[in-house]
């Protein structure tokens, strides 16, 4: 199929962007890698009368850290962030999952905020934003909010962002001295979308395990360390963690099978960052 017709801008500014989604409201969409829109708009699921393309919008091309967090604008593609030498020290579950994220044709064209802002509950970068405790700068023509990622996301394809916002970066908390981070997926193919998809973090105090996949949204639970160890009833924690999850019987896996994957991977990771806390 093709995509019904529509209006393009390609905006010299922001300011210009925003403008043109505050005068168009819900019949404009941005497109930024265009990795899950191009898709949609083929298959007709969605239909916009304008699209207003952020790809080349210098001013969103931003990767930098500041004040113990690593912020990554709009315009940044999921290639370049994992290509960042300094990523694996910086935010080392992301240096872990992003490879997971499809393949590195889809990777040199779709943005990290692009992932974030289109909300797949199986998607990776969205599950690495809860699991550190990350945020989302969210900007419109009058205004700038932050949101706890935890706060953004509301379900399949659905987040507290308004028509007329756009993710303008998302931020990463730098990770902490002493801590440990881990990450594993089951997908039918490398490159899927995960079937379940566990990130796991463990410092000081507390064990953490954010699981996509399973949820309408990524769901995290942590855990306090008992003498520095897991947690001696863990097996129970997790098989109550993948029950609370839900999960439903898809084409993919069934939910019986998803939640084994919680207990079975949440438990693999969750030793893996214990044991390589640095
Ligand atoms: C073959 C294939 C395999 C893939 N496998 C995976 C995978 O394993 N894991 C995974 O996570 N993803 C996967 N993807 C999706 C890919 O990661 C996309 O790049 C990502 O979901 C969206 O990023 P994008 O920049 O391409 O956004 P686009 O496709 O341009 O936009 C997606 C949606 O987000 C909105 N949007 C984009 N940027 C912004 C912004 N800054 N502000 C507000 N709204 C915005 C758009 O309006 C649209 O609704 C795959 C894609 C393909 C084609």
């Amino acid at each position: 199929m093709k995509p019904a017709s529509f209006d393009y801008l390609r905006p010299a500014t922001v300011a210009d962007a925003l403008a043109a989604l505050a005068a168009e409201g819900d019949d404009a969409r941005v497109i930024a890698g265009g990795q899950s829109l191009m898709p949609m708009l083929n298959m007709r699921l969605v239909q916009p009368r304008l699209l207003i393309d952020f790809s080349r919008l210098e001013e969103l091309r931003t990767l930098r850290v500041e004040a113990g967090w690593l912020s990554v604008g709009a315009a940044v593609t999921q290639a370049e962030l994992l290509s960042r030498p300094s990523l694996r020290d910086e935010v080392p579950l992301l240096a872990a999952a992003l490879p997971w994220v499809g393949h590195f044709q889809t990777r040199n064209r779709g943005t990290v905020c692009g992932s974030v802002a289109h909300a797949d509950p199986s998607a990776e970068t969205p599950l690495c934003l809860v699991a550190t405790g990350g945020e989302v700068v969210l900007r419109n023509a009058r205004r700038r909010r932050t949101v706890k990622a935890a706060d953004f996301f509301l379900g399949p394809l659905t987040t507290v962002k308004a028509a007329d916002e756009i993710v303008e970066s998302v931020r990463f908390p730098l990770a902490a001295a002493g801590s440990g981070h881990a990450f594993r997926e089951v997908s039918m193919r490398h490159g899927d979308f995960a079937i379940t998809a566990c990130a796991a973090t463990v410092d000081g105090t507390r064990a953490s395990l954010a699981v996509g996949g399973v949820a309408d949204r990524p769901t995290l639970r942590f855990w306090p360390l008992a003498g520095g160890a897991l947690p001696p009833d863990l097996d129970a924690a997790l098989n109550a963690f993948a029950w609370d999850l839900g999960g439903d019987d898809d084409q993919h896996a069934t939910a019986r099978y998803r939640r084994d994957l919680v207990r079975r991977i949440g438990r693999t990771v969750l030793e893996e960052a214990l044991s390589c806390r640095r």
